[in-house]
């Protein structure tokens, strides 16, 4: 099928007007100026979208889709009162609620134009499944939460046990990692074996790191709220509590955490020195504007990463701490913040933000020899955006138009691995009516 749209935005390339992709077997086999492509391909059928903007899926870097159902529940918490809310709350649900929450979840993000997610899962199983129902590519990394280090090989068991029961319920688009919590949540001792274990097995790591100033202040200091009152909730108030007199990543490093296969999901608190680590073992980062802001814990220095030359990617962080799955919004909010941090208008711009969400997240995943952009021989993972809506009116440019007038409503059609997951915006094989439902009687189970 050939599909031909106004603008096409191969993110590698630049934007081709009246262009045309041809997808054949769930990959992309042709694309360019739509008269040549259909003349290459004569016999092929044509979707025509006209007065749209066709371009690859977006790439979200950090995401927890079972996490939905608490959208809007603690808007205006500092972090540390937010953990303990959030702590709170999370008990309250049972394995049935927490796969109603992946699957709004999920349902906003293939509505929203993003095809792959990097998901830190508490319950993997609900959001694999969620994943596999709406044919998201998703990469799962199964939490671990530990500060007991008498209990590290208990935990290390049940952690490869997790693994392997969501690698046999793993759809083809899946695949699974570990994501140590955060520094304040597991041991140095922990992140070094969980280290060693990714690295035996093959698995890539994500982790919070650095969100916020709650965590520089447990790590350096031992002190403040992570300290109290959030160890007597979990109930580690028992186990001892050593500062360390260095930030949480310096923290990591000495525990050999850190490699090419490691995501570092926020850094906020990253300073040069910190960045430089990060660069000496090629972490990736993971960099969620708006989640940062919300919860205040402030703004990353991504100006610092880029420099640095890590690879970044853009995520939304989950629904808790971000009410929507928008990628347009993390994409204005990266550049906004960026500009106005800087005090200067040319530090970032539009084309760089989009391709941070799209080519820059598959980076950070490893996946960019498969997703990402629209290059020939790569998986066909597209989204089209409908320009009919005075808010694009009129366009010049459509990166430009696209970046700071775009939102999620305006994403019409997604395809997953040639797989055509919303069309017209309407789930094809999906009870939307059904999962609304069902988010609806978990949250009158949250407020109870
Ligand atoms: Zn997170």
């Amino acid at each position: 099928m050939i599909y031909e749209a106004e603008w096409i935005l191969p993110i590698t390339s630049p934007a081709i007007r009246q262009g045309a992709v041809f997808v054949d077997g769930g990959s992309i086999v042709d694309f360019g100026p739509a008269a040549e492509v259909r003349e290459r391909h004569p016999e092929q059928a044509v979707t025509v979208f006209h007065h749209a903007i066709l371009l690859p899926g977006f790439v979200n870097a950090h995401v927890h889709l079972d996490y939905s159902v608490f959208r809007g529940l603690f808007d205006d918490c500092d972090f540390g009162d937010w953990m303990l809310r959030f702590m709170v709350a999370k008990r309250k649900l049972d394995s049935h609620d927490y796969a109603a929450s992946a699957l709004l979840g999920a349902m906003e993000c293939v509505g929203s134009g993003i095809t792959s997610i990097a998901d830190t899962v508490f319950d993997g199983e609900a959001t694999m499944r969620a994943a596999n129902r709406f044919g998201l590519r998703a990469f799962t990394f199964v939490e671990v939460f530990g500060m007991d280090d008498t209990k590290i090989n208990r935990v290390l068991k049940y952690a490869g046990e997790r693994i392997e029961r969501l690698k046999e319920i793993a759809g083809p688009l899946a695949k699974v990692g570990l994501s140590p919590h955060a520094p304040y949540t597991v041991s140095g001792r922990l992140y070094q074996t969980l280290a060693e274990y990714a690295r035996e097995h093959g698995y890539k790591v994500a982790t919070h790191l650095a969100e916020s100033q709650a965590e520089v202040t447990y790590i350096r200091d031992g002190s403040g709220v992570l300290a109290h009152d959030f160890r007597e909730l979990v109930g580690w108030d028992d186990l001892q509590l050593t500062p360390t007199g260095t930030s949480p990543i310096k923290f990591l490093e000495q525990y050999d955490a850190f490699d090419k296969n490691v995501i570092a999901i926020h850094c906020v608190q990253a300073s040069r020195s910190d960045i430089e680590v990060l660069k000496r073992y090629d972490v990736a980062v993971a960099h969620c504007p708006k989640s940062n802001a919300k919860l205040g814990c402030g703004i990353a220095p991504l100006g610092e990463f880029l420099s640095a030359g890590l690879r970044v990617g853009i995520g939304t962080d989950s629904l808790a701490s971000n009410n929507i799955l928008d990628m347009f919004d993390e994409m204005r909010m990266t550049i906004f913040l960026h500009r106005a941090s800087q005090a200067s208008a040319v530090c970032m711009s539009a084309e760089q933000a989009l391709e941070m969400a799209t080519m820059g997240g598959a980076r950070v995943l490893g996946s960019d020899h498969i997703v990402g952009s629209i290059d020939v021989g790569k998986r066909a993972d597209l989204v089209a955006v409908d320009m009919e809506y005075s808010h694009f009116a009129p366009i010049d440019d459509p990166v430009s138009a696209l970046v700071y007038g775009a939102n999620q409503e305006d994403v019409f059609f997604t395809m997953i691995d040639g797989k055509v997951v919303y069309d017209k915006k309407v789930f094809p094989t999906i009870d939307v009516d059904e999962i609304s439902r069902d988010a609806d009687r978990v949250r009158v189970k949250l407020r109870a």
